[in-house]
């Protein structure tokens, strides 16, 4: 299988009269977006006593696809434990779920006390299990947006861009804390779709934990309306207009949120701005389901 996993191209389009630039991360194969950044590591090297990887979380995120596709190339089982009746009905399976079970995913509901089971995961695996944290919140994954930075770093020079903004939408931070670790000439700006903005900046100081010097961290450009997955039909709107000018799909969880605060923001901001595209747009059938739902005869 050939692998796309760096040298994303670089787009723009014009929205309001402002012009932005799109990093096409999307655009990387057979694992999109910044979850083929977060895997770099696991996908270049090779572990010769794994043969299994464990994780847990939702049963529609973009990481469990990734992991899906990660064990495949690798030949390796992959165990995921998710909630009890989290978000999807078994006889109603798509999106992320879907695709993952058809990799060879194992799905295994938890019925209690979930968070207190994933915690003692990483203590109670064997030696040939790889246990990675919900979400890929995971310093690994360090490799793969350092090769990221250098990407934007080399086009930047191309483009003679002194100063960069960067945007990119948060769910873990990770990639948003490596990227404005890397690239400390540029500014990060992001955006807590999970949690509130304590739980974000709270991420960026546990990763900074694990290395030596201080550091600048990412600018959180404060979500305090938007629930993360939660149908809402002005955020609906917005990436709609967004993808029409700018003939790309998005990801309908993260995305909406991440442009819509930016443009709320964008007086504060400096030109030019790079939107980061992290894919995701394998789960947009479930979301768009989810908008039928909660929507439909209204
Ligand atoms: C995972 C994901 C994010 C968030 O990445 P983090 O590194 O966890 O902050 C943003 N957008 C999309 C589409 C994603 O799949």
């Amino acid at each position: 299988m050939s692998l796309q996993i760096n040298n994303s191209p670089t787009t723009c389009f014009k929205f309001n009269q402002q012009l932005f630039y799109l990093k096409r991360d999307d655009l990387l194969s057979p694992i999109s977006g910044n979850k083929a950044r977060k895997l770099y590591y696991y996908l270049i090297n090779e572990f010769i006593n794994i043969n299994t990887i464990i994780s847990y979380g939702g049963d529609q995120s973009n990481y469990m696809y990734a992991l899906s596709i990660l064990a495949k190339i690798k030949g390796w089982q992959f165990i995921y434990y998710t909630r009890k009746n989290s978000a999807t009905a078994l006889n109603n399976v798509s999106g992320n779920l879907a695709l993952s079970l058809n990799n060879g995913m194992q799905l295994i509901s938890i019925e209690n006390d979930f968070k207190n089971f994933c915690n003692e995961l990483s203590i109670k695996s064997l030696q040939n299990q790889l246990v990675l944290s919900q979400g890929g919140f995971d310093k690994n994954a360090k490799y793969g947006l350092y090769q990221l930075a250098q990407e934007i770093r080399n086009w930047a020079k191309m483009m003679d861009f002194a100063k960069l903004s960067i945007f990119v939408a948060s769910g873990t931070g990770t990639t948003a804390f490596y990227l404005q670790k890397f690239l400390p000439e540029f500014t990060l700006y992001t955006t807590n779709c999970i949690g509130n903005k304590e739980y974000l900046s709270g991420q960026f100081a546990i990763l900074a934990a694990h290395g030596k010097k201080s550091l600048n961290y990412p600018i959180i450009l404060d979500n305090q309306k938007y629930r993360f997955a939660v149908p809402n039909l002005q955020l609906n709107d917005l990436i709609n207009q967004i993808m029409l000018a700018s003939q790309v799909e998005f990801d309908l969880i993260y995305d909406p949120i991440g442009w819509k605060l930016l443009l709320d923001n964008i007086s504060q901001i400096n030109q030019p701005i790079l939107y980061l595209h992290c894919g995701g747009v394998n789960g947009n059938v479930t979301m768009q389901k989810r908008y039928e739902y909660k929507f439909k005869a209204k």
